[in-house]
């Protein structure tokens, strides 16, 4: 793929974080871009603002656990822009608790959330993509490489997205589709604020230091070059670019990395 100029471009999630980067950016690339997520209000606010910049963008509030619901954001992107060169199966939710102490509930939600989202929104864009021969891209993260204490939920959902996605690229190998898993590390958002803590409530802190983060908009820049470039996997930085070469050579050590510094976290579930 060319650049994105002219391109329409679908990204769920797109009322906050790495989503709502990646909307932005890809309208600046001269996208036509529509987002979705569930709070309307913040989707109007940035399509408005993305607008009044020049940019060509439209939403559809969307609860991606609902298949009819993402059907109709992908029909809403055909019927404005009259078909589909990018689908960004980025909406997402993370949790903090060891398996142990957490509600099984929890990581039902997060498999609705980030597997079955994914999924579904898949389901509905394929006949689109496959006819524009675009690019389907899963934001996965480097929990999707290798477990993350204190995330199982999080890292199983992660991992199912990536096993979903590549046998989608392997079914269309001869349709001219390009499947992409993006792994972010640590990227500052409200992704750690509304992760689920054991009993289902939201978090509503960060145990990190947010500031030493990426940006969300560093992130978006890193994807969309990969999909122009037509990657299969899309690493962002050190910190996922180790974890995918150690865990080839000495997965025990990334182990204990891996406990060792989610263990440093305050009030970190790991004893
Ligand atoms: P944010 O919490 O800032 O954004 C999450 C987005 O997902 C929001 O727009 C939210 O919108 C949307 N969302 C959540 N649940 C649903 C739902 N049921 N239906 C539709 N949209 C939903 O987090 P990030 O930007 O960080 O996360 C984006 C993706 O990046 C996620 O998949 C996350 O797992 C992944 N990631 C993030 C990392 C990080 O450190 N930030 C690291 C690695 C991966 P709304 O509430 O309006 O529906």
């Amino acid at each position: 793929m060319k650049g994105l100029k002219g391109k329409t471009v679908v990204v769920t999630g797109a009322s906050s974080g790495i989503g709502e980067a990646l909307a932005r950016e890809c309208a600046v690339q001269g996208a036509n871009v529509v987002l979705g997520a569930r709070s309307l209000q913040k989707l109007q606010l940035i399509v408005g603002d993305i607008r009044s910049k020049g940019g060509e963008a439209t939403y559809c509030a969307v609860d991606v656990t609902k298949p009819e619901e993402c059907r109709n954001l992908i029909d809403t992107a055909v019927g404005e822009y009259g078909g589909l060169d990018v689908l960004i199966c980025n909406a997402g939710l993370s949790m903090r608790a060891l398996f142990d102490d957490v509600d099984l509930e929890v990581l039902h939600r997060l498999m609705d959330v980030n597997f079955w989202g994914t999924v579904y929104c898949t389901k509905y864009a394929l006949p689109y993509l496959q006819a524009s021969h675009g690019s389907l891209v899963g934001i996965s993260s480097v929990a999707g490489l290798h477990g993350l204490p204190g995330r199982t939920g999080y890292s199983a959902s992660k991992y199912a997205m990536t096993g979903f996605l590549e046998t989608v690229r392997i079914e269309n190998l001869k349709k001219g589709l390009h499947v992409m898993v993006a792994c972010p590390g640590f990227t500052a958002s409200n992704v750690r604020f509304s992760a689920l803590t054991a009993d289902g409530s939201s978090q509503g802190e960060t145990p990190r230091d947010e500031a030493k983060m990426m940006t969300p908009e560093q992130v978006a820049r890193i994807v969309i070059r990969g999909i122009e470039k037509r990657k299969r996997l899309c690493l962002m930085e050190a910190e996922g670019r180790a974890t995918h070469f150690i865990k080839k050579f000495a997965p025990g050590f990334l182990d204990r990395m891996f406990y060792m510094v989610m263990a440093r976290e305050p009030d970190s579930p790991l004893k």
